[in-house]
């Protein structure tokens, strides 16, 4: 069975990271982290969301205009809908769940506070159309990057990064790297990042038993993703819906809310684990994307249509849109292939947000059309070569089921 994804940290990564972390090891983290992403500060949080409900307060917005893609995670407007300001959507597009320049310029309005712009799984947005819609519709916006999932994009001008006045990372399971739950706000603007950092120490420490726990978890992770562990995993989760509720109390798509920990300080554990990574982010980085251009090469090839692309994404994970997304993912998990839907990308449509209900129909397609397929470093060439040709067999004789969604969606 292949895992669609797996940590990147092992159990020796978690044992030093305990033995080096000390009180220095967040400052640290950060300063190596704003320096490798090219921002002047970064701040590190519990969570990627915790950052975001910080940015809102230090900038001292209350019932502000946010515009987020519709298709995205839903933690973001959470956070967003949580610190007191409106969320507002902006479609995906009928061929790409990235909103084109056109959407972002219909949806932007004189009263948007925040833009929050997101180069999902590393696919770069229209940048230069989406920074003359501002400058047009609402130019004293502040400017989001929400990377969180890919961490960097590119473009023909290089990293998509210096469009924004801050950046958002994660680092929850599953993401380019991980510490267990965390996340980074990288910032340019020195005043504000005093007052986010401010907001930040205002967090509650970490008690023992909650570092016990980050620890606990940490061994659980790393376990549940090694064989025959991860069979077991794979079992409870298609069983008896056990890592479902996981990802429902992670993700919160039941209803707008924040973790009950959103305030509580990241450790330096975490931190040490993080700074491990950072130090291997190169070839993490160059190995997802390198895993990812095979599927894009192989796929292409056997007349699978993907997502398009102005430059080559950075493939924090491999999205791929299939017309049947049930019968695809069964259909591969009985070929030794677990593919990921975990998380309900369509925003708009959630719980919390019925204004909004049907208004975003090309990210309720894309929120119910996409699977990810496993690139997580490790893996190798040959393995993602094997799963594009068994995904190539099952699209042969099932035609209808791997089809290229899109066309439906014009009605
Ligand atoms: C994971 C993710 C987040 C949220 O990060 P947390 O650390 O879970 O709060 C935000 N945006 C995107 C696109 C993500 O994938």
């Amino acid at each position: 069975m292949i895992p669609r994804l797996r940590p990147p940290f092992g159990l020796l990564d978690l044992a030093t990271a305990l033995a080096s972390a000390d009180v220095c090891s967040v400052s640290l983290f950060e300063r190596r982290f704003a320096e490798r992403f090219g921002f002047t500060d970064a701040v590190y949080f519990p969570y990627g969301r915790s950052g975001v409900h910080a940015l809102l307060l230090a900038l001292g917005m209350k019932s502000r205009s946010v515009l987020n893609p519709s298709y995205g995670c839903i933690v973001v407007p959470h956070a967003v809908l949580l610190s007191g300001n409106r969320v507002h959507f902006v479609d995906s597009t009928a061929e790409h769940f990235l909103p084109s320049a056109r959407e972002w310029a219909g949806a932007l309005m004189r009263e948007t506070a925040v833009a929050v712009i997101t180069p999902l799984f590393g696919y770069p947005v229209e940048r230069a159309g989406i920074e003359a819609a501002i400058r047009e519709c609402a130019p004293e916006c502040f400017v989001l990057y929400d990377v969180a999932q890919g961490f960097d994009a590119f473009d023909e001008r290089g990293s998509q990064l210096p469009g924004g006045h801050a950046a958002l990372f994660s680092f929850g399971i599953g993401k380019m790297l991980s510490t267990l739950y965390g996340g980074m706000l990288t910032l340019r603007d020195a005043r504000l990042a005093a007052g986010v950092r401010a907001m930040r120490d205002l967090y509650s420490p970490a008690t023992r038993l909650h570092k016990f726990e980050l620890l606990t978890y940490g061994i659980a992770v790393w376990a549940a993703f090694r064989q025959p562990m991860f069979a077991i995993a794979d079992l409870l989760e298609r069983r008896t819906n056990w890592l479902g509720r996981f990802t429902t109390e992670y993700y919160a798509t039941d209803i707008p809310r924040l973790p009950r920990d959103f305030q509580v300080a990241p450790t330096p554990l975490q931190a040490a684990l993080g700074l491990r990574q950072l130090a291997r982010y190169e070839t993490i980085a160059t190995e997802r994307a390198r895993l990812g251009a095979i599927y894009e090469q192989r796929l292409r090839a056997g007349g699978v249509r993907t997502f398009a692309h102005a430059h080559r994404p950075t493939w924090s994970i491999y999205p791929l849109a299939v017309r049947q997304r049930e019968r695809a993912v069964e259909l591969l998990g009985q070929e030794g292939v677990q593919v990921g839907t975990l998380v309900n990308y369509a925003c708009a449509d959630l719980p919390g947000y019925e204004p909004w209900a049907g208004r975003c129909p090309y990210s309720s397609l894309w929120g119910a059309s996409t699977i990810n397929l496993p690139n997580w470093p490790g893996l190798g060439a040959r393995a993602v070569e094997h799963i594009a040709d068994r995904l190539l067999r099952l699209r042969d004789r099932h035609p209808d089921v791997f089809a290229w969604p899109g066309a439906q969606a014009a009605r």
